[in-house]
């Protein structure tokens, strides 16, 4: 048993988290990019390599995704401008807010509707390329759309793959894995919704649910995958392929941020603000970022105040030694993809003198956010995705100094939301901003 009031000498804010407060924790231990960067497993190659290969695999996608084909096969998603959500922010939290607002829209995402659009198929892809070249079927130079063909999805099917997730991971990797013509296990957390099983279902992925939450989802996966050999496991707690998926959307947004003719020095910082579950999205971004804009960029996690695992292992430097049942956490949100009771170990000592901190967010001003940002801006995503809204806002009250900031928060996920469950969603939050 670990000794949560002999940790809390230590980390007070433990006690703040522990009565479910919205709070934000600066991580002491941030040190010079440059520096940060030369001592961790994960490099600009890498990242590169994906990159490469993502494009590589474009000319198959966008026939096997004809919603790719206006972006010619490249998954990617806007990044947009949002001047009257921040008006209602400054509102509605009382509080000034200095810097330009805006929206990373992975909601609209192709394929998948999530963040997971980038780090869960990039790692399909991959394994579909290393099989297809190990068989000497394909070559790097080859037009890759030769995959969408009944020999290539003859050839797959005799490889399966497993996950674990608590739903939006298990929707990237079953539809992408599905397409190639892998057969796919899908292990659901007890969170997972409904709607999420029921359309991986209909695509012909095996879903196995489990009363528990998303570790045990995880572990089970891993189980099954172990006993056969022809089945790779996603490792959503481990994957390097994962981390550098996501970490890709830098280089990408970078682009984006030129075309906006938005500037990026030492006179004007860029703050992130990524929603966090087991940490290789929000994770992979961040450090691509940091690859980037080195000290010019901030990032930061949101993790509901049910489920802040990743301020719990960075901040107490036990990573995945430490979990929110430790101190008395339940892991219940509605924020289903950042239920997570346990960090990666393997994000957590990546970033842990990269990221700027962490923060939490409660359920009821998720539904808030959620509705405000519908009513002004017209924008609809799932109640994970707007968990970064409130950085801006801690930031501001912390004083911290935002001249002339760019602010972008991630939107990660609410494309593939039903409409009937995301009136249920928006109505929620209109209840509770009456009351
Ligand atoms: C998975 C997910 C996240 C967080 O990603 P992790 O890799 O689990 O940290 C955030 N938002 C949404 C909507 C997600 O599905």
């Amino acid at each position: 048993m670990m000794d949560i009031q002999q940790l809390g000498m230590t980390f007070p804010l433990i006690f703040n988290m522990q009565n479910k407060e919205e709070i934000i924790w600066f991580n002491p231990s941030i040190i010079k990019a440059g520096d940060a960067l030369k001592n961790v497993s994960v490099t600009a190659e890498m990242v590169q390599d994906a990159s490469d290969r993502l494009d590589r695999f474009a000319s198959y996608l966008r026939i096997a995704f004809p919603e790719t084909e206006k972006a010619k096969g490249i998954i990617e998603s806007p990044l947009v401008k949002i001047p009257k959500m921040a008006s209602a922010l400054k509102e509605f939290f009382q509080t000034e807010l200095t810097g330009e607002l805006l929206l990373k829209c992975d909601n609209a995402l192709p394929i998948s509707g999530s963040i997971k659009a980038r780090g869960g198929i990039y790692e399909v892809l991959k394994i579909a390329e290393q099989l297809a070249i190990k068989e000497g079927l394909l070559k790097e130079t080859d037009d890759y759309a030769v995959l969408y063909t009944e020999k290539f999805k003859q050839f797959f099917s005799n490889y399966s793959i497993a996950v674990g997730s608590t739903g939006n991971l298990g929707l990237s990797i079953g539809i992408m894995s599905a397409k190639l013509g892998f057969q796919v296990t899908v292990h659901m957390s007890s969170d997972a919704k409904q709607w999420k099983k029921d359309m991986l279902r209909s695509k012909g992925v095996i879903v196995v649910e489990y009363d528990f939450d998303y570790s045990i989802a995880v572990l089970e996966g891993r189980k099954q995958a172990e006993k056969d050999p022809s089945c790779f496991f996603i490792d959503d707690e481990n994957s390097i392929d994962l981390f550098v998926g996501y970490a890709v959307a830098a280089s990408r947004l970078k682009t984006q941020l030129e075309q906006s003719k938005i500037i990026v020095d030492a006179e004007h910082p860029l703050f992130v603000y990524l929603p966090c579950g087991v940490g290789g999205g929000p994770g992979g971004v961040a450090f691509g970022l940091k690859l980037l804009f080195g000290d010019h960029v901030h990032c930061y996690f949101a993790e509901p105040t049910s489920s802040p695992c990743m301020l719990l292992g960075l901040m107490t430097g036990l990573h995945e030694k430490i979990s929110v049942a430790d101190i008395g956490l339940d892991n219940k949100t509605d924020a289903d993809g950042l239920a997570v009771g346990r960090p990666s170990g393997f994000v957590g000592k990546t970033l842990e003198k990269l990221i700027s901190g962490s923060y939490t967010i409660n359920d009821k001003t998720l539904y808030e956010l959620l509705a405000l940002l519908a009513d002004t801006e017209n924008i609809l995503l799932e109640p994970s995705a707007l968990a970064g809204m409130t950085g801006p806002i801690h930031l501001t009250k912390q004083g911290v100094s935002l001249q002339n900031a760019t602010h972008i928060v991630w939107a990660t996920g609410g494309g593939m939301v039903p409409s009937k469950e995301m009136k249920v969603y928006y109505e929620k939050g209109k209840q509770y901003l009456i009351k």
